[in-house]
């Protein structure tokens, strides 16, 4: 059952005690998320109440709140703790004043965020990574605006059982407890609707400062909605596709009202993920609104609008039955001025089970840059997106990538700071993402030892503490509760496995072999392992893996050195990847678009053991870490996952566990703490969501902005001419016919011409291309010359002499290209010559 509170808008004001004049500064402090990369600010809050600063999930408004005023009295004659406030207080008025807005203004929008615990607003990877993103904006001085979603019940506190079963507890999160403020609009707090079925629906919005981003998170929950409405904006990711589409719907259109509502006109739209793509619809709306075509009013909205896809696996792509689409979307084709058919091929994906609506076939068709999350997951994502564009081969599709990064102040672990602020040069602490600032010969290696020794020990006893807790809540006896506080040693090799329990990450990997893995940790240098993850409440596989891993642990006896912990979330993740010695992570390739938890790991000194996807693909240089299996495709999935299993204990047995304890003769293991910086050297900077925000900056933002600002100019005339052209090419561009003629084959060269008949397409964006792949893979593609008419056709020409001994396959065809596309592959007018493939052979 779920409770409303009724909206108090301005209630917090009134609500916050008034703090000691010394003391004013901390107010602001709370409502700035930068407190949440500052150790400095934190640690003011927690000296308030270190307690409630716990119990609190490190929540400042809540602590403040709370405060005792005698303790904040005292607090406010301590010179010590006022000179601190002020310090910091002015230190986070300088990082504001030394960053003036950088062009262009993006909109980010984004279903999920992950800040910090005590906003539980995010699942996993894509709402940590969207909070990074807005971080490293706010660092970089980027105007952006983030768009979100608040629920006021979040997502679930993860509670497990003795036998891995896990639980979901929902928590009622309060506004007025939370650093956000309600976005007023003359003076009462703003409403902007959509139209829902039979009614419409009220949304409002708190604004979240995030240095100096501000970020606009959204609910429903206002008394002039009905009941169910209100809940619409509960928790993240309600199950059902009707709520689906609804909080989509929210997002997206309901996100672009709100900003128009703020009046603010952003240059670029950046949809983190398909489910923002509504917000493609409302935008071509609004110019069809103003007097555009709607085919004006596509080249316009999606000129400006980004789009980043995050998954391979097909289940994280949203699509709707049309049946559905039909009843939320009535009306929608009207308003564009198109047919009820034409706005469902918008998002038409052909299912085996038939028709369905993508919201990242959306996306995709409404915008005119696209990437995937890792080099790999780049070409993944062509591939599977290549039905999209018909005609270009897989290379071709135009969806590049840029490989995640973290922000590299919320993960790394004060101490480390420390020492890298004392033998990195000044400028590293700025730019992050300039691999010449990481002077990691510069980290001595006792002081490198020292420090990760720390660390390790901090995390067993916060593992510790948690355990006991977790045992204390089950209803444990006091023999396991006081097990609890002896698990782990804190000198012992010790390695993290934590992230989302979906069935590809493969969490039960290492127990293909129970012998072989018990002669491992029962052998004579001690390992240790610590483990945590949630499932999706609706993913049974992903829960069964749970159990399946609380049952193997205690049935082979190793409850005290492979330990469970309950509730993955942004806190328990930091102190893992501060403190273990290696992070592992075991996708089955290639299902991990990027992953980012590895990052925050070596960051921190830890050494990453991972299977080659994702990022680690591309930061793999075999001196920084591990690598498990190798990058081959598997026939079967049993098949790959035994070659995992072995590839794991040989090289956890062989190596990882060898170098670890290879001490030298001042104690330290040189071999090991050598990789360490390697690790360092190579993840730190170019794993930074610095350098991530700043290829999203220079490749995507910069340029559109200045191509959707360009069909603008001259009352529009690029962009009628381009509508216009695209118009006339989709009109008769199925009567375009090629025929192609080879003037010699098996021999090189290659000799062809041929003849292109497309009446009604001007002819100076007509290109024809003899395309060639040597079956290495590789792909040429070489425009053929126009050469004259002969019988109602162009005739075009041209010569191939393969440069490298080898087998090609080749085939000639006609695309139409307008020079004023966002790139030559933005549309596929493209025409093969049949039969069009035949074989060609170097010797
Ligand atoms: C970093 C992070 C993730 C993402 O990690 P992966 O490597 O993608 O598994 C998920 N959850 C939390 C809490 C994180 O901090």
């Amino acid at each position: 059952m779920i409770e409303f509170l009724p909206m108090n808008a301005l209630g917090r004001i009134t609500a916050m005690p008034t703090l000691p004049e010394p003391l004013r500064g901390l107010r602001e402090l709370a409502y700035n998320l930068w407190w949440t990369w500052n150790p400095e600010a934190q640690h003011l809050f927690e000296q308030i109440d270190p307690v409630q600063w716990k119990r609190f999930r490190k929540n400042p408004v809540r602590t403040l709140l709370d405060a005792d005023p005698e303790r904040l009295a005292s607090l406010a004659e301590n010179p010590a703790y006022v000179g601190a406030v002020q310090a910091t207080v002015s230190s986070f008025h300088q990082y504001l004043k030394a960053r003036p807005k950088r062009p262009p203004r993006v909109a980010y929008f984004s279903m999920e965020y992950g800040f910090h615990e005590s906003l539980p607003l995010y699942s996993g990877g894509l709402g940590v990574l969207a909070g990074d993103h807005i971080k490293a904006a706010s660092d970089m001085g980027l105007d952006l605006t983030g768009v979100g979603m608040f629920y006021h019940e979040g997502y679930f506190r993860q509670e497990l059982t003795p036998e891995g079963q896990q639980r979901e507890v929902y928590e009622e999160l309060r506004a007025e407890e939370l650093p956000l403020s309600p976005v007023l609009k003359d003076g009462r707090p703003i409403r902007v609707g959509v139209e829902f079925p039979g009614r419409t629906v009220y949304i409002t919005a708190y604004r979240l400062e995030v240095g100096t981003v501000p970020v606009y998170l959204m609910s429903t929950n206002l008394p002039e909605n009905q009941p169910e409405d209100r809940a619409l904006t509960a928790r993240l990711y309600a199950p059902g596709q009707e709520i689906r589409i609804e909080q989509e719907m929210i997002l997206g259109i309901g996100g672009v009202r709100l900003l128009r509502a703020l009046g603010l006109e952003p240059e670029v739209w950046h949809m983190n993920e398909g489910h923002a793509a509504f917000l493609g619809l409302e935008r071509v709306r609004e110019k069809v609104a103003a007097g555009y075509s709607f085919a004006e009013a596509l080249e316009i909205a999606a000129a400006g609008a980004l789009f980043t896809t995050h998954t391979p696996v097909p289940a994280g792509h949203d699509s709707f039955p049309f049946e559905l689409v039909e009843r939320y979307l009535e009306g929608w084709w009207d308003r564009l001025g198109i047919s009820k058919e034409r706005f469902l091929a918008l998002g038409h994906e052909e299912k085996s089970y038939g028709p369905v609506f993508s919201m990242s076939n959306l996306a995709l068709r409404t915008s005119r840059a696209a990437g995937g999350v890792s080099a790999l997951h780049g070409q993944v994502s062509r591939a599977m997106f290549q039905h999209l564009w018909k005609g270009l081969e897989a290379e071709e599709v135009p969806i590049s990538h840029i490989t995640n990064g973290v922000h590299t102040f919320s993960f790394l672990h004060p101490e480390m700071h420390a020492l890298y602020a004392r033998r990195f040069p000044k400028a590293w602490a700025t730019e992050l993402h300039n691999p010449a600032h990481w002077t990691v010969e510069r980290l001595e290696e006792d002081e490198l030892w020292r420090v990760r020794n720390r660390l390790r020990a901090r995390l067993v006893e916060e593992v510790r503490e948690r355990l006991v807790e977790q045992r204390r809540r089950n209803g444990e006896p006091p023999a396991r509760l006081r097990a609890a506080e002896k698990v782990l040693d804190p000198s012992a090799l010790t390695i993290g496995f934590a992230r989302r329990f979906a069935t590809y990450k493969r969490a039960i990997l290492m127990f293909a072999d129970p012998e072989r893995l018990l002669a491992i940790l029962n052998g004579p240098l001690p390992v240790q392992f610590i483990f945590a993850g949630k499932a999706h409440p609706k993913d049974e596989p992903g829960k069964e893996f749970l159990k399946r891993l609380a049952e193997k642990i205690r049935a082979l006896d190793l409850e005290d050195k492979v330990i469970l912990l309950e509730n993955y979330d942004l806190g328990l993740a930091r102190a893992l990847v501060q403190g273990v010695d290696v992070w592992l992570n075991t996708p089955r390739r290639p299902m991990e678009a990027s992953g980012t938890s590895g990052m925050k790991a070596a960051l921190n000194g830890a050494l990453n053991f991972s299977v080659l996807d994702g990022w680690w693909a591309e930061a793999f240089n075999t001196t920084n870490g591990w690598a498990i299996g190798d990058e081959r495709t598997y026939a079967t999935e049993e098949a790959q996952d035994h070659a995992d299993a072995q590839s794991f204990y040989d090289t956890l047995q062989y190596e990882i566990i060898p170098l670890f304890y290879a001490r030298g003769a001042v104690g330290t293991p040189s071999g090991w703490l050598a990789m360490v910086r390697d690790s360092i050297r190579t993840c730190g900077p170019t794993y930074s969501a610095q350098r991530m925000v700043g290829e999203y900056h220079q490749k995507f933002y910069a340029p559109l902005a200045r191509r959707a600002a360009r069909l603008l100019e001259q009352e529009g005339a690029v962009l009628k001419e381009v509508a216009a052209w695209k118009t006339l090419v989709q009109k008769h561009w199925d009567g375009v016919r090629l025929w192609a003629e080879v003037l010699s084959s098996a021999e090189p060269p290659l000799r062809v011409r041929a003849f292109v008949q497309a009446y009604g397409i001007p002819t100076e964006t007509l290109r024809v291309e003899l395309v060639v792949r040597r079956h290495s893979g590789d792909l040429e593609t070489l425009p053929l010359k126009p050469s004259g008419q002969e019988r109602e056709a162009l005739v075009f020409t041209g010569t191939y002499q393969p440069t490298r001994p080898g087998s090609y396959t080749y085939g000639v065809r006609v695309v139409a290209v307008h020079p004023e596309l966002s790139n030559p592959r933005e549309v596929a007018f493209v025409k093969w010559a049949q039969p069009g493939v035949e074989e060609l052979v170097q010797t």
